[in-house]
């Protein structure tokens, strides 16, 4: 899933940046709110992390901007200690949620989990197609009980798949939604980790879970 933060503390940006990368996401990160609109209007993210005082067009512009041209990308602001009229503000303008600086990186992992989860119940936390189940808090994936072991990469491939399932992906949307801008080429990497994660969920198995669509790209489904 890619994640967008937009942030002009390059400290707190990198930091940020960082956790999540090591939780798998593809990040980009906009230092102020104008390369926000900007990567917004070119990528369709999964989440964004916004916060609110940023030079050239404040977060709380940013988040109009993301909701006037119709996008639905779950927002989460990150907010001053003195500052209860922007959280309302930004709550009321269609931000999902907010924290306030500084937090604890778990509770923003905590936070990103459940707006991904959208609406969904509790227990269906885990991601699941047939006998294949992924913990997106553990990162444990198992088949048929049996844990699989994946890179970081073929990870946030399947996580995209899983959320996915039973939807054709293009390769441009899995490169959207798994890569981050700086591997924005359309290259055969795509296929090349498609096929590492097809020998490590699908081989041996009877029933496949991970289809090629000729022509359009990949589908997972029973
Ligand atoms: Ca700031």
């Amino acid at each position: 899933m890619r994640i967008l933060i937009v942030e002009d503390e390059t400290k707190v940006a990198s930091f940020i940046k960082r956790g999540l990368e090591e939780e798998h996401y593809a990040v980009d990160v906009a230092e102020d709110g104008k390369e926000a609109v900007e990567l917004v209007d070119s990528y369709d993210y999964d989440l964004a992390i916004l916060d609110i005082m940023l030079p050239e067009l404040d977060g709380l512009s940013v988040l109009s901007h993301i909701r006037s041209v119709g996008k639905s990308t779950p927002v989460i602001l990150l907010t001053a200690k003195d500052m209860v009229e922007d959280k309302v503000k930004g709550l009321d303008m269609g931000a999902d949620d907010y924290l306030t600086k500084p937090f604890a990186f778990e509770e923003l992992l905590a936070r990103i989990r459940v707006l991904l989860r959208r609406g969904k119940p509790e227990e269906s936390l885990k991601l699941s197609i047939a006998d294949l189940v992924l913990d997106p808090v553990t990162h444990k994936v198992t088949r048929d009980g049996n844990k699989i072991s994946l890179t970081a990469k073929e990870y946030s491939l399947l996580e995209y798949l899983l959320r996915n399932q039973g939807r054709v992906l293009t390769r441009t949307m899995i490169s959207e939604h798994v890569w981050d801008i700086k591997h924005d080429t359309f290259t055969n990497v795509i296929d090349v980790y498609i096929n590492y994660l097809r020998n490590k969920i699908d081989k041996g198995h009877s029933k496949k879970l991970l289809h090629t669509i000729r022509g359009v790209g990949y589908k997972l489904e029973e």
